[in-house]
């Protein structure tokens, strides 16, 4: 059959002109329904309008392209056609769907209208046709408030009202002395429809239509207009989704899970999206609607029998129990469970990725509403990952591309002490997991106000709905009364990593009274919780973290990383623990070692004030003489954990004053401990103030004023290597000097190492291996990298100053603005967070370039904050560096934005032969 119209696209009975990789155009929801079409899956037939008339309706002032509104009649005909039913028909009607979908999932931010052709004449006839009364005025009244909400905008008017229509529900179960919704009969559904049009009337001055063709036309405009409400944008925000995406809409024949005990509709995943274990895990609501699983309404079940069982020995619900009330599909609906379970592994082989599907229960029937790839925790992520390569249905490199790298630091986060007390408030289900603590608060708002102000809080609320995302984003973690593992609040957490326990019913939140209470205790807003995502432990006040351990499934997947990648991962780390640490998440060799960390420790940070406020040459050895044992000491332990790796150690950096006190009275009690004058002190301090200490009297310049203090670092440093090396332990250290922007600069420096290096050599007749480099952080050292490169042995890129000096953005300033920056669109991100490519890379590109040139083997790392952000790796990679150097915690997030860039190169290096 020819198409209807170059903007509509339809699927199911038998057809789908539309595939699964047009989601620019049906969204992600209307290609995989025509994707699941054309696999001949049960499908309920409809028909997507694209995301190019959203762009034309945003265009056009609300205006659709021409002979839209004839080719959605006529699509409508045509699903009128394949069922025998029509739109509108007294007697036997057809009711639709209209589905909002973009290309990527934004999941619940975009409104949909269900049950949509239902008027006074058309339910009477839904009522003959399913012999089912309540059904039918259930179905009206759904409609009702859909469409009061959706498209009449009638919703709470502020954060602490309930939905206006769930009031005017549970005032009829109170009316009627029930507790459900379910054992509201057909009557009080029939009033409900009165009450709910009644209240749109009052509140709106119209009216629900009686004609379904403007039921459709107001429903799909709506639709395209909640492509930019509120939580939408927030969310394309935070997704770095493009406002002109646009929304398709399908339209959609509606299929029933609410027609009596043979029916039901539920979401299933083809593995656990919590820990990625293989198999269906998921939940349904027998006699139920799409929206009343993710609403937490009910308490839904488990599909399979297994997650049953698991899940009512959680809950401390009896087998006996479990059975009668919670029956798992795989009980109660056997042979749909089965089919389901084939459809399952149809739609993952197919598409060769975890699915999330949408199923209903139609008297017994099975059919598909939805399937896309499912969002999942960076656990289960790697787990799925490595276990579909080791099933041969996507290879390593698809594996590994599947990752998102900052996903990864979720893995190494703390977790709760399982040794420290607690206090276990209650327990709610394990929605994701992770540790978070702060304090409490009921709404999106306060939770951004309160951590603007700098503290921590955790999200407390009944049910989370998409207006609460902006609270969730800033938040700890997530605490929600109702609601199960697939509730809005389990999924946006999942997605963004942060703890979450969901479906806590033992607790009862009185958001007026700004209390939550729980078995017999009442806590306040401001007061401190901690949830545990794992366990699903609400607990009382702050609990001590423990450091995680990585699975099996990590270790083999970060594996796979480094046969992938080229370029090496080094870690910045000024201690023994860190550089261990940083050794078990993979780092080879420490990229920066800051010395200047390892003076402020109490003992030591006297020696260093003596040698600063020495008046010569000689009172200044005297105290270096002090500080250098202490140092060998520090190298010892630093350069034993990365015994046979490389260990660049930088040479003092920052400012002296830094190390001065800034009070008063403390600058009297280091008086006395010196033996000075408080005046002599505050001159001293005086002296050494600065209008710009970034650009003043710190990196190599100390050196070159105060040649003894590098010597005394380099004695301290070669003195280590030579103690270890009589240990039999292979210490390499790489000496970098900081903040070099002229060549003779670094050769005076050199030299002056070296002298100490062939002094240590004759007093201990053995020859040391070392060399010494620099670091590149001015942009002049960029332009001269080929004067420079002659005399270093390596370069090492200090983005974070290359990138204050190059922007002329202070690093220490710059946050007052930088927001404003971003704000306005001038920034795409923070240049200090993420390299930029064409600024601060330009001339990386250059020092490279010349660096090399004037010395082959000059060897080239980054170790700016940059090294542990995916983006500016992969920019590390393509402009050819030998390593990035990154904080211990960030070093798996290295390996793999380092793979992935090796993966993409070859990808397009084959994409360009195949033109
Ligand atoms: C840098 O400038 O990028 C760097 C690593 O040094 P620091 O941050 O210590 O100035
Ligand atoms: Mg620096």
């Amino acid at each position: 059959m020819a198409r209807i119209h170059p903007e509509i696209f339809f699927f199911g009975a038998g057809v789908a002109e539309g595939r699964a990789d047009m989601r620019e155009l049906l969204g992600g929801k209307g290609a995989n329904l025509h994707e699941m079409a054309s696999l001949k899956l049960p499908v309920p037939p409809g028909f997507t309008i694209s995301t190019r008339v959203c762009t034309y309706f945003y265009t056009h002032g609300g205006k659709y392209p021409a002979r839209l509104k004839e080719g959605v009649a006529k699509s409508v005909a045509r699903i009128e056609k394949a069922l025998g039913r029509r739109f509108g028909d007294a007697a036997n009607p057809l009711l639709v769907s209209v589905r909002s979908g973009a290309r990527v999932s934004m999941p619940g931010m975009m409104d949909t209208v269900l049950n949509l052709g239902l008027t006074d004449e058309t339910v009477k006839g839904l009522e003959a046709v399913s012999s089912n009364p309540r059904f039918a005025w259930d179905s009206y009244r759904r409609f009702c408030q859909m469409y009061g909400d959706v498209v009449l905008k009638l919703k709470p008017e502020n954060k602490n009202d309930r939905d206006p229509f769930e009031e005017l529900i549970e005032r009829k179960k109170a009316q009627r002395g029930v507790t459900q919704d379910v054992d509201l009969n057909a009557g009080d559904l029939k009033d409900l429809v009165d009450e709910f049009r009644a209240l749109i009337r009052a509140r709106t001055g119209r009216d629900v239509p009686q004609d379904p063709r403007e039921q459709l036309w107001a429903a799909i405009g709506a639709v395209f207009e909640s492509w930019n409400n509120d939580r939408a944008v927030v969310y394309r925000k935070i997704n770095n989704i493009p406002g002109d995406w646009g929304t398709a809409v399908t339209v959609q024949s509606m299929v029933f899970g609410n027609l009596g005990p043979d029916c039901a509709t539920g979401v299933a995943f083809t593995r656990n999206p919590a820990t990625g274990e293989k198999g269906i895990y998921g939940e349904f609501l027998p006699n139920a609607q799409g929206e009343d699983v993710v609403a937490g309404i009910r308490t839904p079940r488990q599909i399979s029998l297994a997650a049953g069982r698991e899940w009512a020995a959680r809950n401390e619900i009896s087998e006996a129990e479990r059975h009668a009330r919670y029956a798992t599909l795989e009980e109660s609906f056997a042979a749909v469970y089965r089919e389901l379970l084939k459809v399952a592994a149809r739609l993952e082989r197919h598409f060769r990725d975890m699915q999330d599907m949408e199923f209903t229960i139609e008297r017994g029937q099975l059919f598909m509403l939805q399937t896309r790839n499912g969002k999942r925790t960076a656990e289960a992520a790697v787990r799925a990952a490595v276990e579909m390569a080791h099933e041969k249905l996507i290879d390593r490199a698809t594996a590994l591309m599947r990752v998102e790298p900052v996903q990864l630091e979720q893995l190494l986060h703390p977790r709760l002490d399982p040794n420290a007390s607690k206090h276990l408030l209650a327990r709610g289900l394990p929605a994701s997991p992770g540790a978070g603590a702060g304090e409490i608060v009921f709404s999106a708002d306060e939770a951004v106000a309160v951590t603007k102000a700098g503290r921590k809080v955790v999200l407390v609320r009944v049910e989370t709905s998409p207006e609460d995302i902006h609270g969730m984003q800033v938040a700890e973690g997530i605490l929600t009364a109702r609601g199960g593992m697939t509730s809005h609040a389990a999924v946006v957490a999942r997605g963004m990593g942060k703890c979450c326990v969901a479906g806590c019913s033992e607790i009862a939140v009185d958001y007026s009274a700004g209390t939550l209470s729980a078995n017999g205790k009442v806590l306040h807003r401001g007061e401190y919780l901690t949830l545990d995502g794992a366990t699903g432990e609400v607990i009382e006040g702050r609990v001590p973290t423990v450091e995680p351990a990585m699975s099996p499934y990590f270790k083999k997947f970060l594996s796979w990383a480094d046969a992938e990648r080229r370029l090496g991962v080094r870690a910045n780390a000024d201690t023994p623990h860190d550089a261990r640490v940083a050794r078990e998440f993979g780092a080879e060799g420490i990229g920066l070692c800051r010395t200047e960390h390892m003076f402020f420790a109490a003992e030591r940070i006297d020696a260093m004030r003596e040698m600063i406020l020495a008046e010569n040459t000689e009172q200044r050895a005297r105290a270096l003489a002090k500080i250098v044992p202490m140092q060998r000491a520090d190298f010892i332990g630093i350069l034993r954990e990365m015994a046979g790796l490389p260990v660049t150690i930088r040479l003092l950096d920052p400012p002296l004053h830094e190390f001065l006190p800034k009070e008063e009275a403390d600058v009297r009690d280091l008086a006395a401990k010196m033996g000075v004058t408080p005046q002599h002190l505050t001159q001293v301090r005086d002296s050494l103030f600065e209008f710009n200490p970034m650009l003043g009297h710190r990196g190599s310049r100390l050196g070159i004023s105060y040649p003894e203090i590098y010597k005394a670092q380099a004695q301290a440093i070669l003195e280590a290597a030579v103690e270890l090396r009589a240990e039999g332990v292979r210490a390499m250290p790489e000496i970098m000097l900081p903040l070099i922007g002229e060549r003779r600069e670094f050769e005076v420096l050199a030299s002056e190492i070296r002298e100490v290096s062939r002094h240590l050599a004759s007093s201990n007749g053995t020859r040391l291996t070392f060399s010494i480099g620099t670091m590149i952080e001015v942009p002049r050292a960029c332009i001269e990298a080929d004067q420079i490169g002659a005399v270093a042995q390596f370069f090492s890129f200090g983005t974070n100053d290359l990138t204050q000096m190059t922007y002329g953005l202070s690093r220490d300033d710059s946050g007052r603005f930088l927001g404003d920056y971003l704000e306005r669109g001038i920034y795409k991100y923070d240049p200090f967070a993420q390299l930029d490519p064409e600024g601060v890379g330009g001339l990386m590109r250059i020092a490279i370039e010349r660096g090399r040139k004037a010395n082959r083997k000059l060897k080239i790392g980054i170790c700016g904050e940059h090294g542990g952000d995916p983006q500016s790796v992969k920019l590390c990679h393509r402009l050819g560096l030998d390593y990035a150097s990154c904080s211990p915690y960030r070093i798996p997030v290295a390996r793999l934005a380092a793979a992935q860039a090796a993966i993409e190169e070859r990808r397009a290096r084959r994409d360009f032969k195949d033109l």
